[in-house]
């Protein structure tokens, strides 16, 4: 079924579903255990993935196979309602219609040696279905200024956790920095980072996320 945006009940955003655009390496823990250089203002690892990597988190997802591990990364989701271009930080916040949860699905095997043999990495992040991605919850109706816990539970066993403030670039300077890159139009998606914990997923997994201890959404990976 064509991905279309939607509120956290389910109810259909009016908005035309974009590109995503990401960041690598935006928490300390998780550039720990990739050996990997956190993301810095001045030298960002920014990657996208096309509108076609969205998918429905909520009813499921597959993952692809014969490619390896398919891993799982946790991330905060803003969902852009208005044209962000050369922006500034502040111009930031009036922008996003809301927030939610996706994962950044990665093939780590293929991913790592793509990046060996130093080239782009768009097959093991950017592949069709690559964003299961929840309901958003109005910009409104959630303090992320204030930082909001996000975690994920596979199998009833708790993989990510964090809070958002743990962020290395925090998310108006990010969101405005991309914007410098990429011109932001309104139904893109901005994924902000994952934290520490990134794991394989298998058909079958049970898969439960929080968002600021108050919205849960609940998935699982199909066989394909
Ligand atoms: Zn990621």
């Amino acid at each position: 079924m064509r991905y279309r945006h939607r509120d956290h009940l389910g109810q259909p955003l009016p908005l035309e579903p974009g590109k995503v655009v990401c960041v690598g390496v935006n928490y300390h823990d998780h550039a720990k255990e990739m050996a990997s250089t956190p993301s810095t203002l001045s030298q960002p690892t920014l990657f996208m993935k096309p509108r076609t990597a969205l998918v429905n988190l909520e009813q499921g997802f597959p993952i692809p196979e014969g490619h390896g591990p398919c891993h799982h990364e946790l991330e905060l989701a803003v969902l852009i309602g208005s044209r962000l271009n050369r922006a500034k930080a502040e111009q930031v916040p009036s922008a996003i219609v809301g927030y939610g949860l996706a994962l950044d699905l990665t093939l780590r095997e293929l991913q790592q040696s793509l990046k060996e043999r130093g080239r782009p990495w768009e097959c093991a992040k950017s592949f069709d279905g690559s964003c299961p991605i929840s309901g958003f919850v109005r910009r409104d109706e959630l303090s992320v200024e204030q930082g909001v816990d996000i975690a994920l539970t596979v199998n009833g066993e708790l993989r990510q956790q964090t809070n958002t403030l743990n962020m290395v670039i925090a998310l108006a300077p990010l969101i405005a920095l991309m914007s410098n890159w990429f011109t932001l139009e309104p139904g893109d998606i901005v994924l902000t980072g994952t934290p520490e914990g990134v794991a394989a997923l298998h058909p079958g997994d049970q898969l439960s996320l929080q968002l600021a201890n108050q919205y849960d959404f609940t998935s699982q990976v199909i066989a394909e």
